[in-house]
Parts: C-alpha cells; structure tokens; sequence
C-alpha cells in the first residue's frame, strides 16, 4: 500500500520473439497499409495460452475508432469467436473467445473490418510449461524478502531515465525521488539471497508508473502489461525469475487490484463509463475497513470504504464492471503464466469490491489449486483480517464473500512482536502480551499460512521500532524465523538499516548499502560494515540457513508456556524431533528452570543452540544470558 524436439524448438523461438516483441511495446500487431491508420492496435491480454482451466478469454482491443469494427477470428481448430461488443468509448473493443481442450498452440488471426477497411492482429497462444496448473506457492518452509526494486540496487545506470518518461531520477529525493534501482540490480544479488537463506522475493510493484511525479514506490501502476522501462523489460524480468527459480528462489509479484495510477490511458480514455469509481472523480475513502462486515455498519461507510480513492492520483477502479473484472482476473494469471510466478501479494486487498475478491481468488485458485496469494489487510484486529482467508466459517467470512486467500500478511501479530519487546514485562504486557496474541489463531482457518513479517516498505523499520537495541532485534528475527506461519523479512534488516520510528515512506526505504557504484558500505561484500551489522548479517544467515531444512519448523506443532520473570518458552516438534526456543528479556542472566516444561523434556534432556553452536544441558535447568535468545536442538 502506498499513500506502490523440433516443436520444442519452435516454441522457444516463438517466446523468445514474442518477448522481444513485448519488449519494444510492438505486441505482435501486424500493420497493414491503409489510409489513417498510423496508430497501432493494441490487445490485452498481448497474449494468451492453451490448455488453460478456464477455456473462456476476453480481449480488450484498442485503436481509435475501433468500437465501430467488425471482427472475425479465421477459423483455428479448437477455437471460438463467441462474440464482441463495443465499449463505451468509440476506441475500445470486447472480443471473447472460447480456447476448447483441443485447441493447439499457434497464432490465431483476428479480423478487424468497416466497409473497405481490413486490419489484421496475429494473436499467439502459447504452450504451457511442463506442470504449470500444478505450481507449488510460497509456504512454511520459506523466507521470503521484500524488497523496493527503485531503492534495492542499480545495475544498469542507462535506464535510470526513458524517453518521454516524466519524474526524472534524483537520488538526492529521499521522498519521493526515483533513484534508479532495476531488474539487473536485483539479479546481481541473487547469489547474496542464496548465501543469506531467503528462498522468495516479493519486489514492490514493477510494471509501468508513467507517472509526473512520486512514482518510484511502483503502485500507481500505468500500463498492467508492461514492466516499467526503468526496471528492465518483461522479457529481462521473466529471465530472472527463471535465474532465480535455477538457484531455489522463487517470485512472488506484487498485485493492485484496486486503482491504477492517474497517467494510465484510462484515466483520459475509459473503455466504459463506469471503469472508474466515483464518475472517476476523486473521493476519498475513510479506510474503514471494518465496515465490510461490521453487523452495526452504516451503509454508507460500507460504500465509501470499497468505492473511495486512495489519492487524487490513484484512480480507484469499478470491479463492479464485469469486463474491468474480467481484466484483472485475466491480468494476474498472465503474469503467473507468464513469469513463471511463486505467489501473488494483493495490495490494498480489503479495499476492492468484495464480491469481485471472492471472484478474483476463486479463478486464481481455480487455476492454480496450489498456488499461494498474500494478501494485505493492514489491520491490528485479527476478526478483520482473518475474514479474508479461504475455508472460513460463514460466521466470520465476509457477507455474501467467498475470499479465497491461503494466506494474508499477520499485522496484528507483528504489531502485538513490537509492542511486547518494546515494553516492559507484566501480568498482561511485554511478554505476556505475545503469548496471548496466539488465542487469536482460533479465527484462522490456517495459521501456518499466515505471512508473519518483521518489517515491510511501509512501517519503521524494526530496529529503530525496537530502540536500536541489538538483542531486541535479534529475539524478533527468531520470532518470526521460528515461530508457526511464513516468514517475511525486509530488505536491510539484515544490516541494521533504520528509519524514524514514525511512519515515514522515504526514510523506510533507503538505498540498500552497496546497491550503487562508489557506496562506502557494501552489505553484499560485507565492505565497510559495522561490527553490529557483520553481527546481525552472521546471525540471519546462520537461522534461516539453519531453518531451510527444518520441517521441525515449517510444519511442527507448537507448544508455548506461560511468560514467568521476563523468560517466555516454546517448543515445535514433529515426530522425534523437537526445536525449543527460550527468550530472557531481562538484564541480567538467568538460570530457568525447565522442570516446569516436563510436557515437552525428558529429564536430563540436553540440545544444541543453533546459533553459537553450544552444546547446552537443558534440563534441570537452562543457563540463558541477559537480553537474549536461544533457537536448541533438542537431541
Ligand atoms: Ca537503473
């Protein structure tokens, strides 16, 4: 959220041409000479596939005064015209298509005539990869980053800029300059998140931002179709989700469902009317978000929170319109398809209509059955957010909803981790306040799928949340490393990079260090680091390394004690294996006695600490130094 054999061969001859073709914005249209017709015809999606789940495509065509042409599809085995209707602009076309199981890969030939006049688009369908419905999504056994590719590393200096492109880099805008960050930047990085021990990547929004001003963060989006210039191109974008998937990373793509950005062709040129929320003027949401299903909610809050505007220059989009719905639908799984996608992040995801989020993630579902989709429901209350995931009981899902999400971002457990390590410990706060928050689980239908995330692009960062206090970072990196659900964690953190412990966009996200030729400090390199810092890297490396082959940790029940004395203590087990994971937030060393944890340790039980390596006696007692924690392997 943002206030952003042979036919084998010929298929890969054919992607890599229709990359290159996407690339230069040429989309596979095939001018033919005619009087008055410069502008080029342009279809979404540029491109489709066969052998998809749903057989049913609608095509947004656009040219100037196309809604008054006539169209023919030249007959293809397999594949139906089932009709077309003009939009409400003179320059918009709805062509629907029915792809039948049999229908083969190819190029299909559309006709586009009035009177004299004939244009042809050749339109591709593809060939799917080998087990594409069948793609496995981000869970439990991953990390996953978050990174803003704008502010992440620069690897190609010559596409800062692009042509015609307004809002010019300026590194010295920490607010709200572009500072050149791009595709080559994180790929040059992956060797780095292999060594570290994140297996996905969730970069903010790539595709196009043509936006004046302030468009770094990548959410107001412009063109749906195409990755921004100054990131790189579909085509680089798609190589490296591949580079990356060859060393075990995968790609999670950040989706906005709800508006677009006020440069996108739309905003000038509505295919209909009512694309726009609001006539596709400006009103402003209130954000409240629990009025979508609040019992005593008036209506008309329930209104203006899913049809208001986020800004006058985040246009909210009418998913009540069926072929803008179709779009989006139709949008996402291009993109999975395409890019060969891990998971989806739905922005904003409470803040779109409610009837089309059921529709949305049922179709990707549908399509995708083991496929992960995160969604953002940025709220500190558990009923608001746990009412978007799938298999929820009528009670708790949202009216006349369906969400279909496997998993959203857990805010009111990250908030409650801040909190409880930021205050002192009582009878109900600091530690106490954490082991409580886990009753919240009842309301899940699945905990484990719960994207638990120690910082995002949007909030301080944690150690400036947390005081810059080392060992307060440390116990919430093991936190959210160990604990049940998916860890998240944000670009930087592993270096210590801080912000203002207010909200503040441009101070979240600073440049990462070494991400620009002739940084002093390079975290990739390890150049110029701080002992602190070499110290928070080493221990992140070594948990989530550690973590990558610890089904003990992905999928492990857990079992978690009471906080007594400022000492919290849980345990995760899986058959004969058992982690335990104690936390001492007092100043002074403490010697706990684990007699009182009999469920889970034999008597004379001993372990390993993961991270200094110690062999460690646990039982009767576990030595614990001050302010610090202790990820064991039980033996
Ligand atoms: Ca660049």
């Amino acid at each position: 959220m943002t206030a952003a054999g042979g036919m084998m061969r010929t298929h890969r001859w054919r992607r890599v041409v229709s990359a290159w073709m996407l690339a230069l914005g040429v989309i596979g249209f095939a001018p033919v000479p005619a009087q008055g017709q410069a502008q080029s015809l342009r279809v979404e999606p540029p491109s489709w596939w066969v052998g998809m789940h749903q057989p049913r495509l609608e095509l947004l065509v656009h040219a100037p005064g196309l809604a008054g042409w006539q169209v023919e599809l030249t007959p293809y085995p397999g594949v139906q015209l089932l009709g077309s209707r003009a939009g409400d602009s003179p320059n918009y076309r709805f062509v629907t298509l029915v792809i039948g199981a049999q229908a083969r890969a190819g190029w299909l030939e559309l006709r586009f005539t009035h009177d004299a006049q004939v244009r042809t688009h050749r339109y591709e369908l593809a060939a799917r990869r080998p087990g594409s419905a069948q793609r496995r999504g981000f869970d439990s056994s991953d990390v996953i980053l978050n990174l803003v590719p704008d502010r992440f590393a620069n690897g190609d200096p010559t596409n800062d800029d692009h042509p015609g492109y307004g809002d010019p880099a300026n590194r010295a805008d920490i607010q709200a300059g572009r500072h050149g960050g791009d595709l080559a930047g994180i790929a040059e990085h992956l060797e780095y998140f292999v060594g570290m021990g994140y297996t996905m990547l969730w970069p903010t929004p790539l595709m196009e931002n043509r936006q004046s001003r302030y468009s770094y963060h990548g959410y107001a989006v412009t063109d749906l179709y195409r990755v921004d210039p100054r990131m790189g191109s579909n085509a680089q974008y798609r190589e490296l989700v591949a580079r990356a998937r060859g060393r075990g990373i995968g790609v999670i793509q950040d989706v906005v469902l709800n508006h677009v950005g006020s440069g996108h062709p739309w905003t000038a040129d509505p295919p209909m009317r009512d694309w726009y929320t609001q006539g596709g003027r400006f009103v402003p949401t209130r954000h409240a978000r629990t009025a979508v299903a609040d019992p005593y909610a008036a209506a008309s809050d329930r209104e203006n929170f899913t049809q208001g505007w986020f800004e006058p220059n985040m246009p909210d989009l009418n998913q009540r319109n069926p072929h803008l719905a179709t779009y989006l639908v139709q949008n996402a799984i291009w993109w999975v398809e395409f890019a060969d996608l891990s998971g989806l992040r739905v922005d904003t995801y409470g803040y779109s209509d409610t009837a089309f989020l059921s529709r949305w993630s049922q179709a990707l579902m549908a399509e995708y059955p083991a496929l992960n989709l995160v969604g953002e429901e940025w709220s500190g209350n558990p009923v608001v957010v746990a009412q978007w995931q799938r298999r929820q009981s009528p009670q708790l899902a949202v009216p006349g909803g369906g969400s279909q999400l496997p998993s959203l971002m857990d805010f009111p457990l990250h908030y409650v981790l801040r909190r409880a390590l930021a205050s002192d410990d009582s009878w109900n706060g600091g530690l106490t306040e954490l082991y409580e928050a886990l009753i919240n689980d009842r309301l899940y239908p699945d905990p484990s799928s719960m994207v638990l995330f120690e910082g995002n692009h949007d909030v301080p960062r944690l150690y400036s949340a947390l005081g810059e206090d080392l060992a307060l970072t440390k116990m919430a990196l093991a936190y959210v490393l160990t604990m049940r659900g998916i860890p998240q964690l944000y670009y930087g953190t592993e270096v210590l990079m801080t912000s203002p412990r207010q909200r503040d966009d441009g101070a979240t996200r600073q440049d990462f260090p070494g991400g620009w030729a002739g940084d002093a400090v390079n975290a990739r390199t390890g150049e110029g680091l701080s002992a602190a810092q070499r110290d928070m890297q080493a221990f992140l490396r070594r948990l989530m390394n550690w973590r990558r082959t610890q089904s003990v940790v992905h999928r492990g029940r857990l079992v978690h004690y009471a906080p007594e004395g400022g000492i919290y203590a849980y345990f995760r087990h899986e058959g004969d294996r058992q982690v335990m994971v104690v936390f001492n937030k007092n100043r002074g060393d403490a010697s706990v006695d684990t007699r009182r944890y009999a469920e889970r340790l034999r008597a004379g039980a001993s372990g390993v600490d993961v991270i200094s390596g110690e062999r460690l006696t646990l039982w009767p007692a576990l030595a614990m130094p001050a302010r610090s924690v202790r990820v064991i392997e039980v033996d």
